[in-house]
């Protein structure tokens, strides 16, 4: 069947088999939960289905892709048509869940982000996600802090999660080719990690400080902290810095400080 692809759904779906296998290889698929984002045409799917998982639920935003899926994996898998920034991630199974996705980048961005925000304390509802993004935005959330590629996305998804890049993908590997290079990553749950109360807050502290990348620092740490000398001292912050020099620690602990002084 042709199939008419919908620019508006970020539709490039991946044809390298070479690629496919790798994606599918990461982890142990088998007798666990997978939740696949936008499946497109199936061509993950069917090597998820290969690997035996025990649940196989799929999230397609595009009405006749979803019909098609449905058609050609009949019960095999669980199809839901519907867009995943909608759907309440943590109703999605008891079980705890892999999650591949090869969305459109801006969601892929808006999911990570909307995620790490509901993350629960003490219970993660994943093993680990695995998401392609368009490289530039991979680089960021990789980034160090001293580079110009740091900033408020690093800092989100490294607070609970360690992030890996698994590969880089040109264009050539989609039909139809998106006109920039891809990088899938793979994020994992931190045993560890600072317990901020209310992701907001670091969310908050981010967007202030990075709001003038290239100014010092003292005038968002005012804004936000009154000038407090103490937590100057106890932090060891130099006011004459840029934002992007300061590691992810020294804003977790920020945010911390921040949520002590109103609590
Ligand atoms: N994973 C497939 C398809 C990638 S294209 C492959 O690699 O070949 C991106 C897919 O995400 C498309 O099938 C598109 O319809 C779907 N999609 C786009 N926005 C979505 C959303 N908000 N929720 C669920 N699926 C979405």
């Amino acid at each position: 069947m042709k199939i008419i692809t919908k620019k508006s759904l970020g539709q490039n779906f991946l044809i390298d088999m070479n690629i496919l296998k790798k994606i599918v290889n990461l982890t142990n698929i088998k007798d666990q939960t997978i939740i696949e984002i936008g499946p497109g045409t199936g061509n993950l799917t069917n090597l998820i289905l290969k690997n035996k998982p025990k649940k196989f639920l799929a999230i397609e935003k595009d009405k006749d892709l979803a019909l098609i899926l449905k058609k050609n994996f009949k019960d095999k898998l669980k199809i839901i048509n519907d867009d995943i920034l909608k759907i309440n991630e943590k109703l999605l199974s008891k079980d705890k869940v892999i999650v591949f996705g090869n969305l459109p980048y801006n969601i892929s961005t808006e999911i990570l982000c909307k995620w790490i925000l509901n993350l629960d304390f003490k219970k993660f509802w994943f093993h680990c996600l695995i998401l392609m993004f368009q490289k530039e935005v991979a680089d960021r959330i990789i980034s160090k802090f001293n580079s110009s590629k740091y900033g408020r996305l690093t800092i989100l998804a490294n607070w609970k999660l360690d992030v890996k890049k698994i590969i880089d993908i040109k264009p050539t590997s989609f039909n139809p080719k998106p006109k920039i290079d891809s990088s899938l990553l793979i994020f994992l749950p931190k045993k560890n990690f600072f317990k901020i109360k209310n992701p907001r807050n670091l969310e908050k502290i981010t967007r202030i400080f990075f709001n003038h990348r290239r100014k010092m620092i003292k005038k968002p740490f005012n804004q936000l902290f009154n000038g407090n000398t103490e937590i100057i001292k106890k932090l060891d912050l130099d006011m004459t810095l840029r934002p992007q020099n300061l590691d992810f620690e020294t804003y977790y602990k920020l945010a911390c400080e921040f949520e002590n002084l109103r609590s």
